[in-house]
């Protein structure tokens, strides 16, 4: 079965038709076959009218007991059906539908489906869909609905997809190897596809989606694991000396490496002294010091005559890093310099020209990094910080600048090990489960709105005693738009009624990164006292006088947007305090608040998160970082993403991807159609 075939080989999709597809990203017929439901209505269940409740949708079987009569209004024709079941009798309408006014026989029994209306007493369904009794084509079935666009109906689709659907018939040839399709349980693609389209029973639709579930985590956490066993079976990376040690630096740090450090430090030196190429994860919480086993791993690559690339999501990140590396490293006379999109033309020529002779040691930048025209004379390890902010392409793109150099991605969303997997099954993982010691605990408090007036009591008592705050504005779903306005909305307030004797400002995402970047200068050199955001903020700017963080409408943040955004907080040598204000709509709601002052950890709050929420969006705003599934939902689906990965590791293990023509051919799908992993 040709399944690369144009979607407008398929009956009913006419010129007109094959454009609207298009636009839901439907090109060929697997595109169709692979665009699932969202939901389903369930049109086979059959309710006497007199149970019927009002508003819900509904099929009824009936009897017309009148003709169509058809009523002349104002620009619009109505049709009208009376009929009947054994408990009462309900009105059915039209609007314009002159061509009923003979399809019904008096006597004979119909099936109806639409919305029952209560009016006075009576039953009004207003233009149902309908079927003769012996027949299923609207009605008496369960239905798919799918996502759609404008000018595409749900009729229109169904029927598309019923033609494709006869159309592949049995054909499918099967995705999966046999031997994983009995392990686990799963039906076969043929039944699965078409099940998931028109399940006959409720039941039918979960064995489909569990086996496509199933196969879409299984490739992915496959493709991702292939991917890590090529870079093992790729040249050689680079051997790094033994005789500089990455802990030499150590002795520069105005405090002890935590064990954890240590540890992490040891694995990274192990990378680095094989041969083969390092491709690691760095997970640490904020504020667990990966930036300084970054620099003892920078240390080591420049000492064995490498240059290392030092890769931030944002300028003033970069800044940040190339102060801390300074600060550390000129004293060990290595040369840092920072590429940003700022810098004047002239400056960044010369420091191009630098780098390429090898006159800077380390280079640390944003995304200008990637460039063409950025080369190097002997790149040996690369550093991305914050990794959920640049894809795999973005990673192997820099890594492209030098030959077969080390990587080391840093992140600081601490996520349980699952999910770690899909994110980063390309890499080895390495954790740094531990703070530095007497690091304060951000005392965190939960309030709701009346808590407000003293609230800013407080912020008033830290700034008299010279410290800033940040304020976090509520999240408005899905509206830019309105997200700003709120955001601009709360500044005013506080800058003409509740602070007028402080200096308050605003920053959002809507802002140039270099009106960006100018604001969160400003209050870094405490020009600013109160910090209105939206959670731009997120990312790891390191403000220590800062020591309030108040998140409004914390309720509608996940636990780990939360915790990021309190990382902003306890940086410095004060006490630091996070307020959440909330609604306390719900045990679950408070049950999360509960959970974000009791612990600090961002690993316990993780897991926490999963628990608590089930399902949704884990990642809050977030969420780019995560790959995109058709069907899976990495919540609601753990179990069986936890199956697909032991199964994928199995795979790995044992035999490799090769050996299995289905497993090659999976793995090779999922590059083709989704490279940004
Ligand atoms: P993150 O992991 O969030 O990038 P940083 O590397 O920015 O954390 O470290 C946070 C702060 O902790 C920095 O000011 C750093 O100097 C300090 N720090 C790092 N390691 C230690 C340690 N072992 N003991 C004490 N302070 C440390
Ligand atoms: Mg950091």
């Amino acid at each position: 079965m040709d399944l690369t075939k144009d979607v407008k080989y398929i009956k009913g999709v006419g010129p007109n038709r094959v454009l609207l597809l298009n636009k839901l990203n439907i090109y060929t017929l697997k595109d169709l076959i692979t665009y699932y439901p969202r939901t389903y209505e369930d049109r086979g269940k059959v309710k006497p009218l007199a149970e019927c409740i009002d508003g819900e949708e509904q099929t009824i079987e009936v009897i017309a007991c009148s003709k169509v009569s058809e009523i002349r209004l104002p620009r619009k024709t109505m049709q009208k059906l009376i009929a009947r079941d054994e408990t009462m009798s309900c009105i059915i309408t039209w609007f314009n539908q002159s061509y009923l006014k003979n399809k019904f026989e008096i006597g004979k029994k119909y099936r109806f489906y639409g919305k029952i209306n209560y009016k006075y007493g009576k039953i009004e369904i207003n233009s149902p869909v309908f079927d003769e009794i012996d027949k299923t084509k609207n009605t008496g079935k369960i239905v798919p609905i799918y996502p759609l666009t404008y000018n595409l109906s749900q009729t229109t689709l169904r029927r598309i997809m019923e033609n494709a659907m006869i159309e592949i018939k049995g054909k499918l040839e099967e995705t999966l190897p046999d031997y994983i399709i009995k392990e686990y349980k799963l039906t076969d693609i043929n039944t699965a596809i078409e099940m998931i389209h028109f399940p006959k029973k409720p039941e039918d639709f979960a064995i489909a989606r569990k086996r496509l579930v199933f196969e879409e985590l299984f490739s992915m956490q496959l493709a991702l694991l292939a991917l890590k066993n090529s870079y093992l079976k790729e040249e050689k990376g680079i051997q790094y000396s033994k005789n500089v040690s990455v802990k030499d630096l150590s002795k520069e740090f105005p405090f002890e490496l935590t064990g954890a450090q240590k540890r992490v430090l040891d694995e990274i030196e192990k990378d680095m002294e094989s041969d083969k190429c390092m491709n690691r994860l760095l997970q640490g919480d904020v504020g667990s010091g990966k930036t300084a086993v970054a620099m003892c791993a920078a240390y080591k690559a420049v000492k064995s005559g490498y240059q290392v690339a030092i890769m931030a999501p944002t300028a003033i990140l970069a800044t940040q890093h190339l102060e801390n590396f300074n600060k550390t490293l000129e004293k060990k006379n290595i040369k840092c310099e920072l590429l940003i999109s700022a810098i004047t033309k002239k400056k960044k020529n010369e420091i191009l020209e630098r780098l390429k002779n090898g006159e800077i040691d380390i280079i640390i930048g944003t995304h200008a990094l990637i460039e063409d025209n950025v080369q190097f004379k002997k790149l040996g390890l690369v550093v991305t910080d914050e990794q959920h902010r640049f894809g795999v392409k973005q990673r192997s793109k820099i890594a492209e600048k030098g030959k077969n150099p080390d990587i080391l991605v840093m992140s600081a969303t601490p996520i349980p090990r699952t999910l770690a997997l899909i994110l980063y099954g390309d890499l080895d993982i390495s954790i740094i489960d531990e703070l530095p010691p007497n690091r304060k605990k951000i005392e965190t408090y939960a309030v709701n709105k009346s808590f407000q007036q003293r609230v800013d009591n407080f912020i008033q008592k830290q700034i008299e005693q010279g410290r800033q705050a940040y304020i976090v504005c509520p999240l408005v779903e899905e509206n830019e738009e309105q997200d700003l306005k709120s955001v601009i909305e709360i500044c005013k307030k506080y800058q003409t009624e509740i602070f007028p004797q402080y200096r308050v400002e605003y920053l959002h995402g809507k802002m140039k990164p270099k009106e960006k970047d100018e604001i969160m200068l400003k209050f870094k050199n405490k020009e600013i006292d109160i910090l209105i955001s939206t959670t731009v903020i997120e990312v790891g700017v390191d403000v220590p006088n800062a020591n309030i963080m108040v998140i409004e409408d914390a309720q509608r943040f996940g636990l780990a947007a939360l915790h990021q955004l309190r990382g902003r907080v306890g940086r410095g040598e004060y006490q630091s305090y996070c307020i959440l204000i909330y609604e306390p709509k719900g045990e679950n709601i408070k049950k999360r608040m509960k959970v974000m002052c009791e612990t600090n950890d961002g690993f316990i709050i993780s897991e926490k998160d999963l628990e608590l929420r089930g399902s949704g969006d884990f990642f809050g705003t977030m969420q780019s970082g995560l790959p995109e599934f058709k069907i899976a939902n990495l919540f609601e689906d753990m179990a069986v993403l936890k199956q697909a990965q032991i199964a994928a590791q199995k795979v790995i293990e044992e035999n490799g991807v090769e050996k299995e023509e289905r497993l090659q051919k999976l793995v090779e799908d999922k590059f083709k159609d989704r490279i940004e992993i």
